[in-house]
């Protein structure tokens, strides 16, 4: 695999307006930056300012630490940054709808758009190996002064919500928006959330507004917890350990919950996921890679419980998404602990690495003040 531009120094002089700086990732816990030509949009392509580009646990499990993503996570040496957010300067010709001055925010994967998970709108699982290309992973990503995306792929900001708000519309809140409709949450479910990253604060953040009472949130680290619940999104903030789920049965009377989101990946959360769900209820597998070990006859089975796997989400689903989060007055982006510069970007991977914080954002213009 080739990294792609040639890295910048302090010496480097970049020509005005047609050379940009972008970031990529090595795959040795570092970030580079490199000088890029500030792409020209081909038909149906729009040239966005990036206005907020925000980090995602599968970019440091994946790519940041070691090159470790194969198939829709192998990435190619190209720009990073999966979550971007900005507003187009310039619309190529054929486009349709958008213009520029748009903001907008960008679906993370171009798909084909004519097989069967494209036309659901999921082109995250797009079957065509020639065309599906997830920006920050196989095609240029956010984490750039300018990105270069496809028409079809961008979802209106509307004007209630910030970039930053709009960066984790896609991949962090459409992510959890998708596994909580799929398992069905409404205000009688006392809802479980294994991982307290940022897709497990998202869920807590959206479980809130669809009326839960009760949420209990589990994580190892105490950074975590304790924004949990200084962001008043779990009522129960419990340090992972041996004895989490008899702590959740006895915070329900000895059922367990309706709902468990499991967005940790962990193999230990998944089967206390599992487990402290009461029966009927239904678990939704949101965490990434990994593994886990549970007995499907007294752990799933005879509980009459219910695993659901979700990934991602489709663009219809994230622009109700936007719909809502304005409606609710719901701000993703007070889950952003840290605000970067993109000459400061090896700073916002290697804090994002170490777990000591919410979500992290490489932020331009306005965004960053
Ligand atoms: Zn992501
Ligand atoms: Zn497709």
């Amino acid at each position: 695999m080739t990294i792609t531009g040639e890295i910048v120094t302090t010496d480097t002089q970049f020509k005005h307006d047609t050379e940009m700086q972008g970031a990529v990732l090595p795959g040795n816990s570092t970030a580079e930056l490199h000088r890029f030509a500030v792409p020209e949009p081909g038909w149906r392509e729009v040239l966005l300012r990036m206005k907020s580009s925000t980090i995602c646990g599968s970019d440091i499990r994946a790519i940041y630490r070691e090159h470790l993503g194969k198939g829709p996570e192998g990435y190619q040496g190209v720009i990073a940054g999966h979550e971007p957010c900005g507003q187009i300067v310039k619309a190529g010709p054929g486009c349709r709808r958008f213009t520029a001055g748009d903001r907008v925010i960008v679906y993370h994967i171009s798909g084909c758009g004519l097989c069967n998970d494209c036309r659901r709108g999921y082109m995250i699982s797009c079957t065509s190996e020639r065309y599906r290309r997830a920006y920050g992973w196989q095609r240029d990503g956010g984490m750039a002064d300018y990105l270069l995306a496809e028409e079809k792929d961008l979802v209106y900001l509307p004007d209630a919500l910030s970039y930053t708000d709009g960066a984790q519309v896609a991949c962090g809140f459409g992510t959890a928006y998708e596994g909580l409709e799929k398992v069905g949450i409404d205000g009688n479910a006392c809802v479980l959330i294994t991982g307290l990253g940022p897709v497990g604060l998202a869920a807590a953040a959206l479980c809130r507004k669809l009326g839960v009472q009760r949420i209990f949130g589990i994580d190892p680290l105490p950074g975590r917890l304790q924004l949990a619940r200084d962001l008043g999104l779990c009522d129960e903030a419990i340090p992972s350990g041996p004895e989490n789920v008899r702590e959740v049965l006895a915070l329900t009377a000895g059922h367990g919950v309706e709902r468990a989101v499991e967005c940790s990946g962990n193999p230990e959360a998944r089967a206390t996921a599992i487990r402290a769900t009461r029966n009927w209820g239904r678990i939704v597998l949101l965490g990434e890679g990994g593994t886990v070990q549970f007995q499907p006859s007294p752990d799933l089975m005879h509980g009459q419980k219910t695993i659901y796997g979700s990934w991602v989400t489709s663009i219809w689903k994230m622009e109700e998404l936007v719909e809502r989060l304005v409606r609710w007055q719901l701000f993703p982006s007070r889950l952003v602990t840290h605000r970067f510069s993109l000459e400061r970007v090896a700073e916002a991977y290697a804090l994002m690495a170490s777990g000591r914080c919410g979500k992290v954002a490489v932020c331009f213009d306005e965004e960053l003040l």
